[in-house]
């Protein structure tokens, strides 16, 4: 049910205009120009009419009040339509559905549906819920009444489409079949997005099969490498204890041996003494011989002391015998001639005299006495020779008995020496092949710590070339577990050493093969290629959604064929009673109907029609029935009591009754809420006014009329009458008047 419209800025409505529909007819009169049919597109506009030419109009800028002298135009233009939602005509929880569009200068559009900014879509799909399509068969502008007698079959059968309420379904299905075009685009896309992808995933493939291949290789070659390294580290250890073990002995035996030389030379050089010694062992004989002879010489000497000291004695024993006698006492010829000499000399025979006479005395007392002081003092001194003798004897004898000795101990020890040179002279041969023979292991030796050296640093090289090559992976080698062998080391046994080496010639091939492979960019190509692999399961999964989506939108498609398929011609059936009824009602006879008709598709016409064509390409590639024949509604009339069969033969009248019988018959199908006829009775004669009112009469009681109109019959019609005028200021003035007034104003 309409309540109210209201308009504001809506072309020549320059202010806010409202009209109240309180009744179920209501008519709108006014003179030409004054602005009536402004209000029939007003409808039109907030119904969503997207075409411009309905409008009267070029672009959404026309729609606006464009100003005159009296008022500035404006910039917007907007329409509000209410309807009373209380019998819920629309599907909506509200008592009063308020629908409003408005139009920008920029042409831009906005629609509300209770004031809520709503899209034109949902403006549309809630109205054909209410039968109110926007292709408008329920307003019927001024000159249209005619339009679907001259329409073409396929334009009428969309008309009537619409009319009965499926263009809700038209919509739909053409909503979908655009959804069905689209999805089938995006397939199309999708695959052929696969269809590029997929070489390049093949060449990724192979790029991370070779990364995987080579990290494969790396994380053998990383076990293998530290089993490796720690392998030769066992070994290296062993052999260096080995050798340790074997050095110390042979270098504490040729210390030995060494000393042992030593003593040997030792002894044999003190033998190269052994000619001093007898060189001393002659001169001690000698000496003995030298000291023999001395000690002989002093027993001689003391023989003759002895012999004269015997000598002495007996002169003594007779000098002191002469001295008992004076007589016989003995003076020495040589003193007679001594005391001559001396007195010989003298003048004086005194002093001679008394020479004699001492002489006398002193032969007399003294003479006897001297000689035995002589001997005696001789004897003393002589005795003291002999003990000088015997002493000096003496300590020959000690000086013998020392050199004896000595002599002895020279001589034993030349003897010993001569036995220990014999030993020593066999044992330094002994020894020096002793030497040579542990020289030359301590060489060999010394050559095994060599290569070991060697080896050790062979295998310090592996573990940086290892490091460089590998990275962290090797780090930790020594713990590492071992597979093979690891109880022979570690009980000590060892394998053949020629295991290693083919285990390094192994490493050494793992190695150029990885080096094959080439190391670098793996995780960039891992992660390229799990990207480009999820992205071709994201287009694989959207390829199967879009199929599904394909596939339901198909099925819609058919569904909603097969809808339409049955309500329409359910709908022509109807129609057709009705349409019977008013036409025999209008001309007292005569028969009507309409009539489902295939053409042949002949020649697509223009360009909109070849979209139109388009659109029917079924997404299976299958072209569509309509594109082979055309669908359409044809319309065959007979009028009573005249040969007249088809539409070209009416007349003005008789045109203008048909189509108000069909429009009428239309709308008792699926009657809309409202009817806007806009002069559709302007071509009528008085007698077919009447029958036009009476029709009107019965819609009315179906459907809420608007009628626009210049008919007196049918002003007589309507409980509301609304006069549009237009003054001077070019601006449309609506006011409520009473029937009688309604001619007036209607001229
Ligand atoms: P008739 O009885 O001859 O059919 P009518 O009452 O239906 O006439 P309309 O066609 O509704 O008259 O009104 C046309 C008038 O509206 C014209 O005078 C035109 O200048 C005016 N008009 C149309 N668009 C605008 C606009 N954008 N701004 C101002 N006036 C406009």
């Amino acid at each position: 049910m309409l309540k109210s419209l209201e308009l504001s800025g809506f072309k020549s409505f320059a202010k806010k205009t409202e009209l109240h529909f309180k009744s179920q007819v209501t008519a709108i009169v006014g003179p030409n120009g004054s602005g009536k049919s402004n209000i029939a597109e007003a409808f039109r506009f907030v119904l969503g009419e997207q075409s411009m030419k309905s409008l009267r109009s070029k672009r959404g800028e026309d729609l606006i009040w464009n100003g005159s002298t009296e008022m500035s135009r404006s910039n917007r233009a907007k329409v509000k339509l209410v309807f009373d939602n209380s019998k819920n005509i629309f599907d909506l929880d509200f008592n009063e559905i308020i629908i409003k569009r408005a139009v920008n200068r920029d042409g831009s559009n906005e629609y509300y549906l209770n004031n809520s900014l709503i899209r034109l879509k949902d403006v549309i799909e809630l109205l054909s819920k209410a039968h109110i399509g926007a292709s408008g068969h329920h307003i019927i502008s001024q000159g249209e009444a005619d339009k679907i007698l001259s329409s073409s079959v396929k334009e009428r059968k969309e008309m009537i489409e619409d009319a009965l309420g499926l263009k809700i379904y038209q919509y739909k299905r053409e909503e979908s079949q655009r959804k069905l075009l689209k999805t089938e685009e995006n397939i199309k896309q999708v695959n052929s997005l696969r269809r590029e992808i997929a070489p390049h995933i093949r060449f990724l493939k192979k790029q991370v099969e070779k990364v995987e291949r080579a990290e494969d290789l790396r994380l053998k070659l990383s076990k293998f490498y530290r089993e490796y390294l720690k392998m030769e580290k066992i070994y290296l250890e062993k052999q260096k204890k080995e050798i340790l073990e074997k050095k110390k002995p042979t270098l504490e035996k040729l210390e030995k041996l060494e000393k042992e030389m030593e003593e040997v030379k030792r002894i044999l050089d003190a033998s190269s003494k052994k000619d001093e010694k007898s060189e001393e062992l002659i001169e001690i004989e000698n000496k003995i011989k030298n000291e023999r002879e001395s000690k002989d010489n002093f027993y001689r000497e003391v023989g003759k002391i002895e012999g004269e000291l015997n000598v002495n004695e007996r002169n003594i024993e007779k000098i002191k015998a002469e001295e008992k006698s004076e007589e016989s006492k003995t003076i020495l010829l040589k003193e007679v001639e001594e005391l001559e000499r001396e007195i010989s000399g003298f003048s004086e025979v005194i002093k001679i005299v008394e020479k004699i006479r001492d002489f006398i005395t002193k032969h007399k007392f003294n003479f006897d006495n001297k000689k035995l002081e002589e001997l005696m003092e001789i004897n003393k001194d002589l005795e003291r020779n002999r003990k000088e003798m015997e002493e000096k004897i003496k300590n020959i004898d000690i000086v013998l008995n020392e050199l004896s000795s000595k002599y002895n101990i020279i001589k034993s020890s030349i003897e010993k020496e001569k036995d220990s040179n014999r030993e020593a002279e066999k044992n330094i041969f002994k020894i020096s092949s002793e030497q040579s023979e542990f020289r030359a292991k301590l060489e060999s030796l010394k050559e095994k710590e060599r290569r070991l050296n060697i080896e050790e640093e062979d295998w310090k090289r592996e573990i940086q070339e290892g490091g460089v090559l590998l990275g962290t992976a090797i780090i930790g080698f020594e713990n590492e577990e071992l597979r093979l062998s690891s109880q022979d080391f570690s009980t000590g046994l060892t394998e053949p050493r020629e295991k290693q080496e083919e285990r390094r010639r192994e490493l050494e091939k793992m190695k150029i093969r990885l080096e094959e492979l080439g190391g670098g960019g793996g995780e960039e190509v891992m992660k390229e290629y799990k990207e480009t692999v999820e992205r071709d399961e994201f287009l694989s999964k959207e390829l199967e959604d879009l199929e599904k989506s394909a596939k339901s939108l198909e099925i819609l498609i058919k569904e909603l064929l097969e809808k339409l398929d049955i309500e329409f011609t359910q709908g022509i059936e109807k129609i057709n009673k009705t349409f019977q009824e008013f036409f025999s009602l209008m001309f007292g006879g005569g028969e009507a109907r309409l009539e489902v008709v295939k053409k042949e598709k002949r020649k697509v016409k223009n360009k909109e029609e070849e979209e139109n064509l388009a659109a029917e390409i079924l997404p299976s590639g299958e072209i569509s029935a309509s594109e082979m024949s055309e669908e359409g509604i044809d319309i065959s009339v007979s009028l009573p009591r005249k040969r007249i069969k088809g539409l070209e033969m009416l007349s003005g009248g008789e045109r203008a009754l048909t189509s108000i019988a069909l429009l009428f018959a239309i709308s008792q199908v699926n009657p809309p809420p409202f009817i806007i006829l806009d002069e559709t009775d302007a071509a009528l004669d008085e007698a077919n006014s009447k029958k036009y009112g009476e029709m009107i009469e019965s819609l009315s009681k179906v459907s809420q009329l608007i009628l626009i109109t210049h008919n007196r019959e049918t002003m007589s019609r309507a409980n509301v009458i609304y006069g549009v005028t237009m003054s001077n200021d070019s601006i449309s003035n609506l006011l409520s008047i009473e029937f009688n007034e309604a001619v007036t104003v209607a001229k």
